[in-house]
């Protein structure tokens, strides 16, 4: 019996009539850009994170380059964020203009080590960009003191932990803005792209409205030069459908991880996701660990051969990436706890409405892998 990664038509016939429904009333309404569906979603968000303001826009990508280009962020710039990572959370800075600076991650977590963030902070310092890695907060409080003290900008790549909290607030809400992608696979997923972004700041969030429309508030109107960045009204309508059942999603996947927590406690050879305390994670994936890259490699194609779904996240650190030799006089920095995930940290099946049975044939797979 094979068991998938995620389980993305379940959630489908879950929601079947509803989706259906909503994807009808767009189609015959046929108003399929921006449109009553899209506001109501950003208001819906907007309180689901405890925000003033969010801004829909064409994914998560879309909303890190809004925010970074509202925020003024460019040329001379840099941008202290994280080697551990999908590729995105560094190109919105290369694309403003700006320079990248990473800090190294703490084992466990894989979120950046706040300990060695203010080593990084040098006087071109404009921001600091965590990530949410894999559905938890990074520790924002002493993050947010030391950008304080040094007067810079904060903002969340929330993309993988819509609902997770810190300290009794939602990610989206603990830093200046913040960034979500619904891309299919997300713990919040429509069906292709979309994202939207998330302030308090008023003037933050027209800015990034009007940049993601042309810059323009006026149609034929253009205060700046922006993109083109949307979401569809079908996407809105679908994320209003699923929005609702986000926290018993999220709850599921935790209950999944306290499942393999359980299964996986004190296995040799295998290092299982760290939590803290300060909040509660959501599980965007459950990430394990190996001692080499080797038995990385014989667990997970042990797991393919038995038709359970798995993937490296991630295989190489972004600061390891072909993509900087092209950077005239970038230095590659020496992240040892990064380095140390490269091909080593893969994700075992853990989704809303996986069961018990399930995860144990995927404990008992990997379990053998790594006696053999
Ligand atoms: C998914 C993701 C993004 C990008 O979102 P898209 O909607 O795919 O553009 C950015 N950062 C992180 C951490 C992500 O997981």
């Amino acid at each position: 019996m094979g068991v998938p990664l995620l389980d993305l038509k379940a959630q489908y016939r879950e929601l079947q009539t509803e989706l259906d429904a909503a994807i009808g009333e767009v189609m015959a309404n046929a108003a399929f850009i921006g449109g009553p569906k899209v506001a109501e979603l950003e208001r819906a968000i907007a309180e689901y994170c405890g925000t003033r303001h969010a801004v829909a826009c064409a994914n998560g990508t879309d909303a890190l380059f809004l925010l970074m280009a509202a925020l003024g962020i460019g040329r001379g710039d840099e941008v202290i964020t994280t080697p551990f990572t999908f590729w995105a959370t560094v190109e919105c800075i290369v694309h403003v203009g700006a320079t990248p600076v990473f800090v190294d991650i703490e084992p466990g977590t894989y979120n950046m080590d706040i300990a060695q963030l203010e080593a990084a902070v040098t006087e071109r310092t404009k921001a600091i960009l965590p990530v949410h890695i894999f559905g938890q907060c990074v520790d924002m409080d002493p993050l947010l003191e030391i950008a304080e003290r040094h007067g810079l900008i904060v903002i969340e790549d929330a993309c993988q932990a819509i609902g997770a909290t810190y300290q009794g607030k939602r990610a989206g809400s603990l830093a200046r803005a913040a960034a979500f992608s619904f891309f299919p696979s997300k713990n919040l997923g429509c069906a292709g792209d979309g994202g939207i972004l998330t302030t308090d700041d008023d003037e933050l969030a027209a800015k990034a409205r009007e940049l993601a429309a042309h810059g323009s508030t006026r149609k034929y109107y253009h205060d700046s030069f922006g993109v083109n960045s949307r979401l569809d009204a079908l996407q809105a309508a679908i994320l209003l459908v699923k929005l609702p059942h986000l926290d018993r999603w999220n709850a599921e996947r935790r209950a999944a991880a306290a499942v393999y927590d359980e299964l996986l406690a004190g296995i040799d050879g295998l290092e299982l996701p760290v939590v803290r305390d300060y909040g509660e994670a959501v599980y965007h994936l459950y990430i394990v660990k190996t001692a080499s890259a080797e038995a990385a490699e014989r667990v997970m194609g042990a797991m393919a051969e038995a038709g359970i779904g798995t993937a490296l996240y991630y295989p190489l650190a972004l600061h390891e990436q072909a993509a900087f030799d092209t950077i005239a006089g970038w230095e590659r920095p020496s992240l040892p706890v990064a380095e140390s995930c490269d091909a080593r940290t893969f994700a075992l099946p853990c989704f809303p409405g996986i069961t018990r049975e399930q995860q144990e044939t995927v404990v008992g797979v990997v379990m053998e892998a790594l006696r053999s």
